[in-house]
């Protein structure tokens, strides 16, 4: 195979916990069982919702598990300029475009389209602005969707092979908010092929968004990675394990008891030695392996 570099990227939005270490776990193991290295990216660019220190309270909580990037990690709040050019690309290509329409703007004309809920609580934009700016406010910047294939295939290691019409189930989406900020989607794309990833691990909540990132991959001539998605922790109210339904951080002076519960949900056996014992067990144990 080629060179396997594979990443963690956590949202420092608070501390790890049981769900976000089995992504942690899972992208090391499969970084280890394909003999590739492993990196870290601290993913705080939508700052309004980063707390203070839950970056070094992360890297921390992974140390203590033995989970140790083998690169300085990267702070996605110091790459704007690689954003702004990534951006600045694609407006020259006539792929992204400014949008001045409010929610409720894209809200009612979806409602007279006969288009009533938003999709995962996000709105299909409707294409208000896509042949010219409409509204006075300030401009967020979007990517076409028209010019995508038709049907965006991909295959995800787990979960087989997977297909999103891009332009009619998510629509135009947003690169850079009207208050400046970059989003996810093209921070995301631009740092995984600054930082070389060939292999991204994540949770099964962002399967959703790999259309939008291949397309951006192919939009701005970016390799794409080979992608897995893992299984996801559940909290009390049968929702995605998050701060908000009882998430509790990973106890720092018992990492063992944290990492099989991360293995247990990745349908790894229970390991009673040490941390290191434990890891080497379980990358031995790795089910998905790629011949790629
Ligand atoms: N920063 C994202 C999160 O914490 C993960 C991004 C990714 O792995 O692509 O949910």
């Amino acid at each position: 195979m080629g060179g396997y570099t594979g990443r963690f990227a956590p949202s420092p939005t608070g501390a790890l916990h049981a769900g976000s270490l089995v992504a942690a776990l899972a992208s090391w193991l499969d970084a280890r069982a394909h003999g590739g290295r492993w990196l870290v990216r601290i993913e705080d660019i939508d700052t309004p919702r980063c707390v203070p220190g839950a970056d070094e309270v992360i890297l921390t909580q992974l140390a203590a598990c033995g989970l140790v990037p083998d690169e300085a990690p990267l702070w996605q709040s110091e790459r704007a300029a690689w954003y702004e050019q990534a951006l600045a690309s694609l407006v020259a290509a006539g792929l992204a475009y400014p949008c001045g329409c409010s929610r409720s703007a894209i809200d009612v004309a979806n409602a007279a389209r006969g288009i009533a809920r938003p999709r995962n609580g996000e709105r299909v934009y409707p294409g208000t602005c896509r042949d010219g700016l409409h509204g006075t406010g300030l401009a967020a910047w979007r990517m076409r969707t028209q010019h995508a294939p038709p049907l965006l295939h991909w295959q995800d290691r787990r979960l087989g092979a997977q297909t999103q019409d891009l332009h009619t189930q998510v629509g135009d989406f947003v690169l850079r908010r009207a208050d400046g900020l970059f989003t996810y989607q093209l921070a995301v794309v631009v740092d995984d092929a600054a930082q070389g990833i060939s292999h991204v691990v994540r949770g099964e909540d962002l399967a959703d968004n790999t259309a939008r990132q291949r397309w951006l991959q192919d939009a701005l001539g970016l390799p794409a990675p080979q992608y897995l998605h893992t299984p996801l922790v559940m909290g009390r109210n049968g929702e995605k394990l998050s701060k908000q339904n009882g998430a509790q951080p990973i106890d720092i002076r018992a990492p063992l008891a944290a990492l099989n519960a991360a293995a247990d949900v990745l349908g790894l056996p229970e390991h009673g030695g040490t941390i290191g014992d434990a890891l080497a067990a379980w990358t031995a144990a790795w089910p998905w392996r790629s011949a790629t």
